[in-house]
């Protein structure tokens, strides 16, 4: 007799049928509850170091994942400089270019299920042979018809992410942190387009005076020295009259260049007004402020300044320098002082250092024009 002949194993057996329909229903629900949730802070997010801990961190968590990644393109490195400065847990990898997404998603640019197999290559590649993945969701990330990056979800179960599985759920997502990760992008522009002077990329005016503050009372109230630096290009006016405007909008470029990257973490540079900048070093004595001062004022010196013609200038700067506390008990007496010892270098004949409160002019001036 077979178990339909037998009506009561036909009913076992119905009964076994619908608690496993009844199973799977539930948990589909509970994964579209993960899955809104998920959605729901997305969209919600304020910062970019809360989406990408959210996408990276979080999901991981919440989706008992192994390995969360994302890939984001920055062909212009916008997102290589904001980076630093956020508190992030976990970055995202920057691609300079298309071709590690086009390796991923070539024409097609739709989710990916990839487990053992044929593509198993690709799980390598998108985690990083340690990681030890062996099956994974790879989801593009488009906004406006453009491949903007690609988000990597991996387990190490071959049968967590099966190529023959719907996708349903992973495409809205991929969709939603598409539009969040855009629109915290166009947040972080503005902000950064705020703080930041449009020519040279350094930080403006309106950020120092904010920042120096802070950086002002955090030196007096836990008594570690902070230097001022106050930079100024030399007979600027006659490089603009003799090569043009355009040139010297590239010297100072240039220049804001070199301040910044002769700079710590921690430090801070800003264009102050037309060719002055100002640097702020905390927790760095004198000796120590006056090596920066001299290394930028060397590196000045020497750099040939590329005009948009293609020729070359030279230029020089002038540095006053002054120290918290020898020489200030106000930030804007800190300033006035490094602006008195700057006037003094270049009464003194340019392209040289000297520190205010008669700490004397730099070892520089031999080499001083
Ligand atoms: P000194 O050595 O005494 O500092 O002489 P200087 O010629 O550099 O100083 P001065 O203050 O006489 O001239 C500053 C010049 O900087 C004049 C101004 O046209 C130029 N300048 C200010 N901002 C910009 C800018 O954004 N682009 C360009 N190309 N020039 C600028
Ligand atoms: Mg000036
Ligand atoms: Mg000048």
């Amino acid at each position: 007799m077979t178990t339909a002949d037998h009506p009561q194993a036909q009913v076992h057996e119905l009964r076994r049928q619908l608690q496993s329909l009844l199973d799977a229903a539930h948990a589909n629900e509970r994964k579209l509850d993960r899955f809104d949730a998920l959605e729901r802070r997305l969209i919600a997010v304020s910062s970019m170091e809360e989406l990408v801990n959210l996408l990276l961190v979080e999901c991981r968590d919440d989706f008992a994942l192994d390995a969360a990644e994302l890939w984001l393109l920055d062909p212009e490195e916008e997102l290589r400089r904001a980076l630093p400065s956020l508190p992030m847990v976990r970055s995202p990898k920057l691609l300079d270019n298309h071709a590690p997404l086009k390796d991923l998603f070539g024409a097609a640019r739709v989710t990916r299920l990839i487990g053992p197999g044929p593509e198993e290559h690709l799980l390598a590649q998108a985690f990083g042979e340690q990681a030890g993945v062996r099956s994974a969701a790879m989801l593009p990330l488009i906004r406006q018809g453009l491949l903007i990056g690609s988000l990597h979800f991996g387990s190490r179960d071959p049968e967590r992410y099966d190529a023959a599985s719907g996708t349903k759920f992973l495409d809205r997502l991929a969709a939603i942190a598409a539009i969040a990760i855009e629109s915290m992008l166009n947040r972080e522009r503005l902000r950064r387009a705020g703080m930041t002077d449009g020519l040279t990329g350094v930080h403006n005016r309106r950020y120092f005076d904010h920042r120096s503050l802070i950086e002002f009372s955090q030196a007096v109230r836990h008594c570690y020295p902070l230097a001022c630096l106050f930079l100024d290009i030399d007979h600027f006016k006659a490089v603009n009259d003799r090569h043009g405007h355009p040139a010297g909008d590239e010297v100072l470029r240039q220049v804001g260049g070199l301040i910044q990257r002769s700079l710590r973490t921690g430090d801070l540079a800003a264009r102050y007004g037309g060719e002055e900048f100002v640097v702020l070093l905390p927790r760095t004595d004198l000796p120590g402020a006056r090596e920066v001062a001299e290394r930028i004022r060397l590196m000045v010196q020497d750099a040939p300044f590329v005009t948009p013609e293609g020729g070359t200038i030279a230029a020089t700067l002038s540095v006053g320098l002054a120290m918290l506390p020898a020489a200030a008990t106000s930030f804007a007496e800190l300033l006035s002082s490094a602006d008195r010892a700057l006037y003094e270098a270049k009464g003194a004949g340019r392209n040289r250092t000297v520190a205010a409160g008669g700490e004397g002019v730099s070892a520089a001036t031999a080499a001083a024009s």
